[in-house]
């Protein structure tokens, strides 16, 4: 029988690193301490140092450090936040989860992201409709490229909006040097175990360079605890990330920058072999993609799929429903034709299997 391609390969990844990995987990086994450990505290210091913050504050999943921002910068009902609708759904469901109103924007058709344009029309359209008090953006770096920050950030300052980058798939990514999860006022990512940096469980962190949000989000992710654990000062959550995952991630970090190459090479590969037959993921000048997704877009998408499903090569589809067709999401009153190019994307776009132990044949 022909061996099977993974997807996303955690068997060949946990072979490579299976003895670090083993051994912290062990010193985990040994000291006891699984709920806000030692090794919590020095991932959090890693991940600042890595992605250029102050504050590295992990949390139970990329879910919740999405909640979390929107409790720490008090997004509530009768707010408008911003996000795009070709996305997976958590980035618009804490919207929603918040009590807040999601309004979403349309995709850029070449890099998958937020299209700016789009924002500025749909945040002028609120404004104009005067029901709702425009708050917050969600930007999304869709497949590992970081979305347009220089144009998003100055879109925001221009209307008093804050910004959330979602970099539950960026991270590792980049815009001229300055890594995703520094974008924004916030920005969070996910350690589920088929992103770009994944742990054997759920995880997740949050991001800031700003002290007055990183303290809040200390306390709402453990209960809403004042300076005395058992003082309650607000009403938060328990989201904390598991000491044991903590371990394994601090031994994936030191492994990632490599894992990044290796993605890249991939990447390089598909791309020479791909570009001229469908349209391959473009990444701007500047810019640097975690490559969390290899994605590519073809008006005949179920046949290309059942041809590489035929040669045993696996395929995956993120997303074929936009945000704004969620039945969830009815309530809001879309139409089809509402985002075109998002809606495009959605019946057109299918993913390759991308991770940092592919072999890539060099020539
Ligand atoms: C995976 C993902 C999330 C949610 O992360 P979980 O850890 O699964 O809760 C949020 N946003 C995006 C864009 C994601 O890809």
């Amino acid at each position: 029988m022909k061996k099977t391609i993974p997807f996303i390969d955690l068997k060949a990844q946990y072979q490579h690193l299976k003895t670090r990995i083993d051994s912290r987990i062990q010193k985990v086994l040994d000291h006891g301490h699984y709920i806000m450990g030692p090794e919590v505290a020095e991932l959090e210091e890693k991940l600042a140092e890595y992605v250029g913050v102050k504050h590295a504050i992990t949390c139970a999943n990329g879910t919740d450090a999405l909640t979390l921002c929107m409790m720490a910068l008090d997004i509530k009902e009768g707010d408008a936040v911003f996000c795009p609708t070709f996305t997976f759904f958590a980035t618009a469901e804490v919207i929603a989860f918040a009590k807040a109103t999601p309004v979403f924007v349309d995709s850029d058709a070449s890099t998958f992201n937020i299209c700016p344009k789009d924002l500025e029309r749909q945040i002028l359209r609120t404004i104009s409709e005067g029901k709702l008090n425009v708050k917050a953006i969600v930007a999304v770096d869709l497949f590992g490229l970081p979305a347009n920050y220089p144009l998003i950030e100055s879109i925001a300052k221009k209307y008093n909006l804050k910004v959330i980058e979602d970099a539950a798939q960026g991270f590792g990514g980049s815009i001229n040097g300055k890594r995703a999860g520094s974008f924004g006022d916030i920005a969070t990512t996910s350690f589920f175990p088929a992103k770009p940096l994944g742990c054997y469980g759920d995880g997740g962190a949050i991001f800031t360079n700003n002290d007055e949000y990183a303290e809040l989000l200390k306390s709402y992710r453990v209960h809403g605890k004042g300076t005395d654990k058992y003082d309650n000062v607000r009403i938060g959550i328990n989201s904390r990330l598991d000491t044991i995952q903590a371990a394994v991630l601090l031994e994936k970090l030191a492994e990632f920058p490599q894992e990044l190459i290796n993605r890249n090479k991939a990447s390089t590969n598909y791309e020479k072999q791909l570009a001229s037959i469908y349209q391959t993921p473009q990444v701007p000048y500047g810019y640097e993609s975690s490559w969390a997704q290899y994605t590519l877009v073809s008006e005949e998408r179920e046949m290309e799929i059942a041809k590489y499903k035929k040669r045993g090569f696996p395929t995956a589809i993120y997303y074929g429903i936009c945000m704004h067709q969620q039945t969830a999401f009815k309530y809001l009153g879309y139409l089809k034709g509402d985002f075109p190019v998002a809606e495009r994307l959605a019946i057109s776009v299918f993913s390759l299997p991308m991770h940092g132990y592919l072999e890539v044949k060099s020539e």
